[in-house]
């Protein structure tokens, strides 16, 4: 109800519940480009491309929703050459949703210089040096330009460990941020708020609370994965979840450790997405069934049998673990792809496993389980 105190409501989004078990939930999010189901895992397309996949690939694999960067294609290749190319759908041959973020991370993680003031950040390109300012204004200009499906508030990312007092700073100025970003979203542009406030309960309760009195299609939750011990991670993730509306998707940012995902799923939380599968399968580290492989290690050297007998994507069916090692020694182009395949499609397959094993009441045994599996994927590395 609150959401309708400010201005225009998009009709871009509706969010439905499906099953609930705990504080797991499934849902279905209805776009006009197409639906999620959820908790979904979004694969991160930086430079308007998840790297080695095409989208038919992705599309065959699950991938409902993918995530675009603000802050790299504002760079490169410049917003008006998507502009011109008729969106960042077309310039990159996606025609389903796309999230963009709002560089608000990229800013705080990639620029070696950053100067906050009132209406945005100046930041030094990681690309050429180059100096640039962006604000809730810049952000939300360049995702209308880029066209994507959900827009998320341009946010100040608190750094680890940060004082009360700069933290609340630092939140306050998120949430004039998330107001300008309100008062400028687009009819056809979903549109996220992003709770802040560090490690501190009382400021992500204070945040929660400015975003709703804005009202937002949705909440996601930053600050978290930047350098804190696991154990507040966990009890930010446990703490949060529940104080956001029921009603409303869940995005947890950039975390994707499975091990947190679970966490965050019993939590309430329905969306996800990590560099993690797309970086790992690149450097030769790859999920499986049977635990992490780091598939360069001699071992594997005349090993016949598939990466993950339980695996049935492409590369599985059809490579040896022999022949991704080869691959990945003589840094072929292929074990980029081949490794890709199997670490993406891994995720989508957990992904909707654990979507139906909450349909099914069982999401706590599916935790039990692929906790234990982690648990001992760790070990093996
Ligand atoms: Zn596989």
């Amino acid at each position: 109800m609150l959401s309708r105190e400010c201005g225009i409501i998009s009709v871009m989004l509706n969010f439905e519940i499906h099953s609930e078990e705990g504080g797991a939930r499934t849902g279905l999010l209805r776009m006009s480009r197409g639906n999620v189901h959820t908790p979904a895992f979004m694969p991160v397309g930086t430079n308007a491309t998840v790297k080695a996949m095409t989208p038919e690939e992705l599309m065959d694999m699950g991938a409902e929703i993918i995530l675009g960067n603000t802050y790299h294609l504002s760079l490169r290749p410049g917003i008006e050459v998507i502009r011109a190319a008729g969106g960042l759908h077309r310039f990159m041959n996606w025609d389903r949703p796309i999230l963009t973020d709002s560089g608000g991370f990229q800013v705080y993680s990639l620029s070696a210089l950053r100067r906050i003031e009132p209406h945005g950040v100046h930041f030094k390109s990681h690309v050429d040096g180059s100096m640039h300012f962006i604000g809730p204004d810049e952000a939300m200009e360049i995702q209308s330009a880029l066209g994507s499906d959900i827009a998320m508030v341009f946010d100040d990312c608190t750094p680890y460990p940060a004082e009360f007092e700069y933290a609340l700073n630092s939140l306050q100025l998120t949430l004039a941020w998330a107001r300008r970003c309100r008062e400028l979203q687009k009819e056809d542009q979903a549109l996220f708020g992003i709770v802040q406030g560090s490690a501190y309960k009382e400021l992500r309760t204070m945040s929660i609370g400015g975003l709703l009195d804005i009202g937002f299609d949705g909440y996601a939750v930053g600050g978290l994965s930047v350098g804190e011990p696991k154990e507040v991670m966990h009890e930010m993730i446990r703490f949060v979840g529940p104080l956001l509306p029921r009603d409303k998707p869940r995005y947890l940012m950039g975390i994707g450790d499975l091990m947190d995902v679970l966490v965050a799923v019993d939590s309430g939380f329905d969306m996800f997405d990590c560099v993690m599968p797309t970086r790992n399968a690149r450097n030769g580290t790859l999920f499986t069934s049977l635990g992490r492989v780091s598939i360069k290690r001699t071992e594997y050297k005349a090993d016949a049998r598939p990466l993950d007998p339980e695996c049935g994507c492409y590369t599985c069916r059809h490579y040896s673990r022999a022949y991704l090692r080869h691959m990945f020694l003589t840094k072929e182009i292929l074990s980029m792809r081949l490794n890709t395949f199997h670490n993406l499609f891994f995720y989508m397959t957990f992904f909707r496993n654990m979507r139906e094993a909450i349909g099914r009441g069982e999401f706590q045994a599916f935790k039990k389980k692929r906790e234990a599996m982690i648990g001992t994927e760790e070990l093996q590395e």
